[in-house]
């Protein structure tokens, strides 16, 4: 079943090495079925030299439980399950420890939008979210992940489409769009703007970006009025 969907995903994960934002097995990408019941999802420990379609696995969105495929899912498969469940624009997920992102993370600060770059694709700063409690870790350790990232989406009361990542603190990078390629677009972008912002504070820890000109940038491509490149492009 979702053959097609599982070509796609597997691609999308292999976008993830092409890309240079994964080495090893690091880094997972899924896309959900078109009526929102199955979640397809990278393999867990399948080296990225070898893998294809068919090592994709099938999730159960509700339960979490594989309904096909020979390996076991991604141990990151319920955190991207709750982002579909809390969700509906989203339609695919990408999780990686990409460098520049993981080091806003690991400083516990939003990716701030300081240029046109970033406002192209990301209305906002790029939120971190709060640490996980003991308890929380302890638990169900990647439900619990998804679940403050939502916390914070709910918190901060932003489009999660509008501003389609985050970064979990002490931990890393999760990006989304509408499938699986459009997430790891997401996750390339988010990477570049974070390198670009870390430079930026460096040479000017006040740097800052009028709202104007994100409200321009990011209308420019998205929205009602958008007039930027060709229909169907990003
Ligand atoms: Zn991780």
């Amino acid at each position: 079943m979702l053959e097609e969907l599982k070509e796609r995903v597997c691609a999308a994960n292999l976008d993830l090495v092409s890309k240079g934002l994964v080495v090893y097995t690091w880094g997972n990408v899924s896309g959900i079925s078109p009526d929102r019941r199955y979640v397809v999802i990278k393999p867990s420990g399948v080296d990225y030299a070898i893998m294809k379609p068919h090592h994709m696995v099938v999730v159960d969105l509700q339960t979490g439980e594989p309904v096909e495929g020979d390996f076991r899912p991604s141990s990151d498969t319920p955190t991207h399950l709750e982002l579909y469940r809390r969700f509906a624009g989203i339609g695919g997920v990408t999780h990686t420890h990409s460098v520049n992102a993981v080091a806003y993370a690991q400083a516990g600060m939003d990716i701030p939008a300081l240029g046109t770059t970033h406002a192209d694709y990301f209305y906002g700063g790029i939120p971190c979210t709060r640490a996980l409690t003991e308890q929380e870790v302890d638990e169900a350790y990647e439900l619990n992940t998804g679940k403050v990232i939502c916390e914070t989406i709910m918190e901060r009361g932003y489009d999660p489409m509008a501003v389609p990542a985050i970064v979990v603190r002490n931990h890393g990078p999760f990006s989304w769009g509408k499938d699986a390629a459009a997430s790891v677009y997401h996750a390339v972008v988010m990477e570049k703007v974070a390198e670009m912002a870390m430079k930026t504070l460096q040479l000017n820890p006040h740097a800052a970006m009028p709202q104007y000109i994100l409200d321009k940038h990011y209308s420019r491509k998205h929205g009602p009025n958008a007039y930027y490149g060709q229909k169907g492009d990003h």
